[in-house]
C-alpha cells in the first residue's frame, strides 16, 4: 500500500511516498516559494535527486509537477499516480472541531479552511493543498491528521487561558497545543521499549527543533503541553518568543507604533534563538558561537534548556510523578549538550543520564543511567510515518 503524505505551508508542499508494508519512503521532496516563483527539490529511495527553479503559481500547480516527478521516467518511482491508494494531509489546527483524524469531504476540508480564522498562518494552507489534491486526484481516498488531536485530553483546567471566558466561547480561544502526532509516536514507542502498558506510565515528552512543545502524557493521554492557542507559545524557539508576559507586546506596540500583524511576524519570525541572540535560529550556529566566545549565543542554549527544565519538573507535578523523559527532533535527537543540561539537577525527580550513551546521535535508544529511577530515552520522531499510519488505519483498516 502507498500513502501520500503531504505538509503544505502558506507558499511550501512538502510531501512523502511512503510505502506500507515496510514502512520505507519511496520518494520525498518539498516544493518552495509557491507563488512567488518556485523551487523543487525531489529525492527517490535510490538516492536520483531533482532540484530546480520551475514557476508554480499556486498549490495545485505544485501537486501536478510533484504527481510529474513521482511518475516520470526519470524520477519517479511508480508509473501512475493510481498506484497511490490515499492521501493524508498534516494539518496543525484541529481545534475541538476534529478530535480524531478524518476521512476528508468537501464539507470537512471547508471546516479546515474556517479554522484559519484561529490558525491563519496554518489552516488556509492546509486546505489549498487538499482542493489542489482534489483536482489532481480525483475521488481517491484523503484523509486529515491533525496536530492538536492528541491533545483534546487535556483537562479545562489545564487548557483554559486566564482572558475572559467569552472569547473562548465567541472565538475559540484556549489551548490546543501542537505536534501531537510526533508527542503521541514517541510515547507509544517509549511505553513498547520500556515493555510496559502505556496505561500505568507518566511520560514526559520534549519534541525540541525548530518548534519546540514538552507534553505531559498520563496514561496514554495528553494532560498537559507548553504549546498554547498557537505553535508561539511555550519555550523560546528558532524564530519564536515562547510564553512572554502580553504587556511586553504591548509595550513594542507602542514605542515601536506597530501594528498586531507586525507583531505576529515579530513574535513568530523574528524572535527566539534568532533575535536574542542576533546570530542565528539554528542551534548548530549558536554552539559554534558561543565556542567561539559569543555571550549572547551561550545565553540562547542556556535559557532554552533551562525552561524545557521547569516544564519537566512542572509536568512531573501535574502527574504526581514521572516513569519516563523521551528526547525527540532535530535538537531533542542530535544535541548532546542540550539533553545533558536538560537533565542536570533534575536527580531529585529520579532523571540521571548516562554521558557515555548520551553521546550518541539521532537513534532510539535509553540513555539513563544505571540505578536512575527514571528512565529517559532519545526517540528520533517520524511525524509523516506515524501520519500515514493513521491514515491506513481509518481508511484501510490496517
Ligand atoms: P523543525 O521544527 O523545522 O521540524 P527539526 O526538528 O528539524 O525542526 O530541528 C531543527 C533544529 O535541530 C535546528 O535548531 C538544528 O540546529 C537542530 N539540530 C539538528 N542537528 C543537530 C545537531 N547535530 N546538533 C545540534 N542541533 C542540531
Amino acid at each position: 500500500m502507498l500513502i501520500l503524505v503531504v505538509n503544505t505551508g502558506s507558499s511550501s508542499l512538502k510531501y512523502q511516498l511512503i510505502n506500507m508494508d515496510d514502512g520505507s519512503v519511496s520518494a520525498k521532496g518539498l516544493c518552495e516559494r509557491i507563488g512567488i516563483g518556485g523551487h523543487i527539490k525531489h529525492s527517490a529511495s535510490d538516492g536520483r535527486v531533482y532540484e530546480a527553479d520551475r514557476v508554480m503559481a499556486n498549490h495545485e500547480q505544485a501537486m501536478e509537477a510533484v504527481i510529474e516527478l513521482l511518475t516520470g521516467s526519470e524520477y519517479g518511482v511508480i508509473s501512475d499516480p493510481d498506484e497511490i491508494d490515499a492521501i493524508a494531509h498534516r494539518v496543525v489546527q484541529g481545534a475541538e472541531v476534529f478530535p480524531k483524524p478524518v476521512v476528508l469531504d468537501e464539507e470537512k476540508i471547508q471546516r479546515i479552511y474556517d479554522l484559519g480564522e484561529i490558525a491563519p498562518l496554518h489552516n488556509y494552507a492546509a486546505a489549498q493543498g487538499m482542493w489542489a489534491c482534489r483536482k489532481c486526484f480525483g475521488d481517491k481516498p484523503m484523509v486529515a491528521v491533525f496536530d492538536t488531536s492528541f491533545h483534546q485530553t487535556m483537562p479545562d483546567y489545564a487548557y483554559m487561558l486566564g482572558l475572559p471566558y467569552k472569547y473562548y466561547e465567541k472565538y475559540a480561544i484556549r489551548r490546543y497545543g501542537a505536534h501531537g502526532t510526533s508527542h503521541k509516536y514517541v510515547a507509544e514507542r517509549c511505553a513498547a521499549l520500556m515493555g510496559r502498558d502505556i496505561s500505568e506510565l507518566r511520560i514526559v515528552t520534549c519534541h525540541l527543533g525548530n518548534g519546540s512543545s514538552i507534553t505531559a502524557v498520563k496514561g496514554g493521554k495528553s494532560v498537559d503541553t507548553s504549546m498554547s492557542f498557537t505553535p508561539l507559545g511555550g519555550v523560546i524557539m528558532g524564530t519564536r518568543t515562547g510564553d512572554i508576559d502580553p504587556m511586553a507586546i504591548f509595550r513594542v506596540m507602542e514605542k515601536e507604533n506597530k501594528s498586531p500583524a507586525d507583531m505576529v511576524r515579530l513574535c513568530n519570525k523574528e524572535s527566539g534563538f534568532l533575535g536574542l541572540s542576533g546570530v542565528s535560529s539554528d542551534s548548530r550556529d549558536l554552539h559554534s558561537a558561543a565556542e567561539d566566545g559569543n555571550d549572547r549565543a551561550r545565553l540562547v542554549l542556556e535559557e532554552f534548556r533551562y525552561q524545557v527544565k521547569k516544564y519537566i519538573g512542572s509536568y512531573a507535578a501535574a502527574m504526581g510523578g514521572i516513569d519516563a523523559l523521551v528526547f525527540t527532533a532535530g535538537i531533542g535527537e542530535n544535541d548532546a549538550t542540550c539533553r545533558a543540561g536538560v537533565c542536570e539537577g533534575l536527580e531529585f525527580l529520579g532523571i540521571k543520564i548516562d554521558p557515555a550513551k548520551n553521546a550518541v546521535r539521532g537513534s532510539e535508544i535509553d540513555i539513563s543511567a544505571e540505578g536512575a529511577s527514571v528512565r529517559t530515552f532519545i526517540i528520533p520522531t517520524n511525524e509523516e510515518l506515524a501520519i500515514a499510519k493513521e491514515c491506513a488505519a481509518l481508511v484501510f483498516g490496517r
